[in-house]
């Protein structure tokens, strides 16, 4: 009888592992092969599991005839050659919403810790410093949240900014208005909400339309108490724009996940800034989020493979 192999090239939940040992597939696993192992090891299999590394090159697209699907563990789909893998009527899937509620929770930890000075305070601590008076904060109930891109993040961002009692403006250019409903907000336009806003933050894909949306103009749209939050994408935000927003005090402080070059390198300006907090791109860093994005994709290969 012929097995049907399967490649996991890249780290993978032991449950998403599990479904593909169910279906009675041969799995093989090599975290992170260079191209030419992955050339070798993808010659007899007819899936392909990846995150956001290995690259899925045409080169290795070719050298693969049994193949019939490329599964990406998460959103993005950059690192495989989309136009090789049609040509060849491969797959390809992925699971977009599997890590949505771990960065809507990245999000409001963000909000939480530049509104209280938390990480600021911490290292105030760490070298001695006991720093109440510089500590003062501000409380999120009652404020104004400001969601630009309504999808599936921004939505949940809200339903939290909800249940915190704060109100919420949503901007995106196709408005689903029922789940808007769901979580008591407004849709306005982008300077309503940046004018109105205490919180602002970015849920947009990137794209030629949301490169640098957030530029000087629009920064200084913002009040001068309001808070800014990027855990979409770095380029979102013209960063050097942000750099002087803070400098100059045109905004209160930031909480960003994601910037134009990752990592950020040593010494960067924004890390000179006491009221910004930086984390190192976690937004789906979590073992629920992990696990989800791998069942899924691993429960979509085996649709596949069994038809
Ligand atoms: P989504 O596709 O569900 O939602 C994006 C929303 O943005 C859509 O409603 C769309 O209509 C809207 N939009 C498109 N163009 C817009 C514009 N010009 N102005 C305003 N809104 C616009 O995507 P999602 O799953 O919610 O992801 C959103 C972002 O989060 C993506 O950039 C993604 O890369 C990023 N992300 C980050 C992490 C992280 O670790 N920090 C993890 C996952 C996703």
């Amino acid at each position: 009888m012929n097995v049907v192999k399967v490649l996991v090239a890249a780290p993978l939940h032991e449950k998403a592992i599990e479904v593909l040992k169910n279906a009675g597939f041969e799995v093989v696993c090599e975290e992170y092969p260079d191209e030419d192992k992955l050339i070798e090891l993808a010659k007899d299999v007819e899936a392909i599991i990846v995150r956001s590394k290995p690259k899925v090159t045409r080169k290795v697209i070719e050298a693969a005839p049994k193949l019939k699907v490329i599964g990406r563990a998460g959103v993005g789909l950059d690192n495989i050659d989309l136009d090789a893998a049609k040509e060849r009527g491969i797959k390809v899937v992925n699971s977009p919403g599997a890590s949505s509620r771990s960065v809507a929770e990245l999000v409001v930890a963000l909000m939480f810790a530049v509104a209280r000075k938390i990480a600021f305070a911490d290292r105030k601590m760490r070298g001695g410093v006991w720093a109440k008076k510089q500590c003062m904060g501000i409380e999120l109930e009652g404020k104004t949240i400001g969601v630009v891109g309504f999808g599936r993040i921004g939505y949940n961002v809200a339903k939290l900014a909800k249940a915190l009692g704060m109100n919420v403006l949503l901007y995106d250019p196709y408005p689903d208005e029922e789940r808007a409903k769901e979580v008591g907000g407004k849709f306005v336009s982008l300077e309503e909400l940046l004018k109105e806003s205490d919180v602002v933050t970015l849920h947009v894909p990137l794209i030629d339309a949301t490169y640098h949306m957030i530029n000087e103009e629009r920064l200084k749209l913002m009040k001068p108490t309001a808070i800014l939050i990027n855990a979409a994408r770095g380029a979102v935000i013209d960063t050097e724009a942000l750099v002087k927003a803070l400098g100059e005090g045109w905004i209160a402080g930031a909480g960003l996940d994601v910037f134009e070059e990752e990592p950020l390198p040593e010494g960067h300006p924004l890390t000179k800034f006491d009221n910004v907090v930086l984390t190192p791109h976690i937004g789906a860093s979590t073992v629920e989020a992990q696990m989800r994005a791998g069942v899924q994709v691993a429960e979509q290969i085996v649709e596949i493979l069994k038809k």
